[in-house]
């Protein structure tokens, strides 16, 4: 299966796509990940994209599509895959469009987690995330771990987390991922999933919605 997940920041979208993958024995393929790993070992990559991140700002469309395409094109994504935070631009989502057809696939589904704004804001103000493995953390369970994820790495709050760049996070969905909703729901693949409740409950309901619904 090959699963776009969109979302708003803070929507759940790293917590289900990794669920969903490993529900699927399919790659969990995050850009946002990919280029917190670029910045964290100092590629000209991670130095380029800093700039954008920190400020909310989305990355130039030619750096994620080469990134994207570079990951897709490996032999593990052979057998399908869920992409987190890609693409983000209909710009994007044309050339990943190119890309499938020239290796003779196509998207399965395109999931877009729903979450209101306000819940939005206060999710991602107690938000933590491990600078080692990336996992997300909410505010309660950063606290009662003081500050230590399971993999041993420090819980910290990403640059891009901080009140500004959230405002301009959720800004440039609305304006610029919005459209993307549009395009795909034209191209009748877009399912939508209350992303509220508690993470079980998402979880089967995205299932449900690409069609791997009923016991794991
Ligand atoms: P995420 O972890 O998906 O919220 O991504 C964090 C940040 O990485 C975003 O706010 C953007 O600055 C950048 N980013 C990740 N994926 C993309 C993309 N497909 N296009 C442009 N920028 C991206």
């Amino acid at each position: 299966m090959r699963v776009v997940l969109l979302g708003a920041p803070g929507s759940g979208k790293g917590t289900q796509g990794v669920r969903l993958a490993a529900r699927l024995a399919v790659p969990h393929v995050s850009t946002g990940d990919m280029l917190r790993h670029a910045r964290a070992t100092g590629t000209d990559l991670g130095h380029e994209a800093v700039r954008y991140m920190d400020r909310g700002e989305l990355v130039p469309d030619d750096l994620m599509v080469g990134l994207a395409g570079e990951r897709l094109s490996r032999a593990d994504c052979d057998a399908g895959f869920v992409l987190d935070g890609f693409p983000r631009t209909v710009f994007q989502a044309e050339q990943l469009d190119k890309l499938l057809e020239r290796a003779g696939v196509s998207l399965s589904c395109v999931v877009a987690l729903e979450v209101g704004r306000d819940e939005i804001l206060a999710r991602l103000a107690g938000r933590r995330t491990c600078s080692a493995c990336n996992r997300p953390w909410p505010r309660a369970a950063a606290q009662a771990a003081a500050g230590r994820c399971t993999c041993g790495g420090t819980l910290a709050q990403r640059p891009d987390d901080r009140e500004e760049a959230v405002l301009r996070r959720l800004d440039v969905y609305v304006e610029q991922t919005g459209e993307l909703i549009d395009w795909y729901s034209r191209r009748s693949l877009l399912r939508a999933v209350d992303g509220t409740g508690d993470l079980g409950q998402v979880s089967s309901r995205i299932a449900e919605a690409v069609g791997v619904g009923g016991a794991p």
